[in-house]
């Protein structure tokens, strides 16, 4: 099979997801990060009612424009509602957010008023009253049955808010693609346990899990499974029943790589097992169409730096193509803060951090020293080297995943 560039690998991956029709319904509350499934419409005028915007005098403009001294026919405070009409030429006290009575289309501020006559009157000092000064008429910011929140958003805090105000409580959005992810190898021991001769503990488990999460999957994790025919078979088979399998090890040309075989014997179709580029050429995908259902399998190589590049460049989106999310890998430009040789004659994706509007290439020992981890934020994507940048030139990088 031919070696693919990350590009021709993307795009097959891109071709090959699809995204899930399978919806749920939860609470509005719950919901920030999810994807609506369906377009909320109001139930309701927003506002219900021609509503007071300051405290101060209800009145009908018209009758008492020019007019230095009102009578004052009664008080209304939020959550009353007149029981009568407007009095010719008389003014109400009324708070903000009050429905005005019938009648009334213009609030006076309390600020140029001065009650008289033991509050039974008031004498205004701004007496130019305009229709609808101080007033938000009923449906002025949505009216009933509009549609406030649109399919395919995705919901973010502020919106729990409006959510909430048009009687969305409840709310119909994507089910999140479960990710099913399966470390193997057998070296590998949990992170809970010491490592024996020849062990070392499984940290591609759990973080794979933590980014399948934060590319809004719901991740299962596998204890590791070892590498062993029959155990990779039954793991393998149960894996597949979710959207996505992301294993981690075992697909490279070792003698006990048995993953790419036993893909294959479970019925998941090779789309590309190379593609150019550093760390982590080995690296499987396929797909296999079962039950009307469709599951990506990614194979990622155990270097644990490899696993996460191969994460971030083809896993990501397809986890945010599944689960209707806008992409989030992007290119930045960013300008090398400090001279850097790169010596590889392969397209490398090298742990750097973002400083001061530039970029930072963090001194690296290879795939599998993740301490770099530690302080790196992105990722520079370095053409085949060798060469020296110098400070000053610009590279393309790809953030890392910050915190939701
Ligand atoms: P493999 O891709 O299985 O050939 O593994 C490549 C390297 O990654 C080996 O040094 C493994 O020990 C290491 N490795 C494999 N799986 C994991 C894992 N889950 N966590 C940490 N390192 C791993
Ligand atoms: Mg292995």
């Amino acid at each position: 099979m031919r070696v693919l560039s990350v590009e021709e690998a993307r795009d097959i991956v891109r071709a090959t997801a699809r995204p899930l029709m399978a919806t749920e319904v939860i609470l509005a509350e719950e919901a920030t990060g999810r994807v609506m499934a369906r377009t909320v419409e109001s139930d309701i005028d927003v506002p219900p009612y021609r509503k007071a915007l300051m405290d101060g005098y209800a009145v009908s403009a018209q009758s008492v424009h020019g007019k230095p001294e009102l009578e004052v026919a009664g008080e209304l405070t939020a959550g009353m509602v007149s029981p009568e009409p407007l009095a010719k030429g008389c003014a109400v006290r009324i708070m903000t957010g009050t429905p005005l009575p019938e009648g009334a289309d213009a609030v006076i501020v309390q600020e140029v008023t001065e009650p008289i006559d033991g509050g039974r009157r008031i004498r205004v000092s701004d007496t130019s009253v305009e229709p609808m000064q101080n007033v938000l008429e009923r449906a002025y910011v949505t009216a009933c049955g509009e549609a406030v929140l649109e399919q395919g958003v995705l919901i973010r805090p502020h919106h729990v808010g409006l959510l909430s105000e048009v009687g969305a409580a409840r709310i119909r959005v994507f089910k999140n693609p479960s990710v099913a992810v399966v470390p193997t190898g057998d070296e590998l021991v949990p992170a809970t346990d010491f490592p024996g001769s020849g062990q070392i503990r499984n940290s591609n488990g759990p973080m794979l899990k933590a980014l399948a999460t934060s590319a809004g999957a719901e991740a299962h994790q596998s204890p590791a499974i070892s590498d062993d025919l029959p155990r990779l078979r039954e793991a393998l088979a149960s894996a597949l029943e979710h959207d996505v399998v992301l294993l981690s090890g075992g697909v490279s040309v070792g003698v006990r790589d048995f993953v790419p075989r036993v893909l294959e014997e479970l019925g998941v179709d090779c789309d590309f097992h190379r593609v150019a580029f550093k760390p982590g050429k080995p690296i499987w995908f396929g797909h296999r169409d079962h039950n009307d259902r469709r599951c990506l399998v990614f194979g990622l190589p155990g270097n644990p730096v490899s696993n996460l590049v191969g994460f971030e460049l083809f896993a990501r989106g397809a986890l945010e193509q599944l689960g209707h999310r806008p992409e989030r890998l992007r290119v930045e430009h960013l300008r090398v803060k400090r001279p850097f040789h790169h010596r590889s004659a392969r397209r490398t994706f090298h742990p750097a951090r973002r400083v001061d509007g530039g970029v930072e290439l963090l001194p690296w020992k290879g795939s599998a020293d993740q301490r770099v981890l530690a302080k790196a934020d992105a990722l520079c994507d370095l053409r085949p080297g060798p060469y020296t940048i110098g400070a000053g030139e610009r590279l393309a990088v790809i953030p890392l995943q910050e915190v939701l």
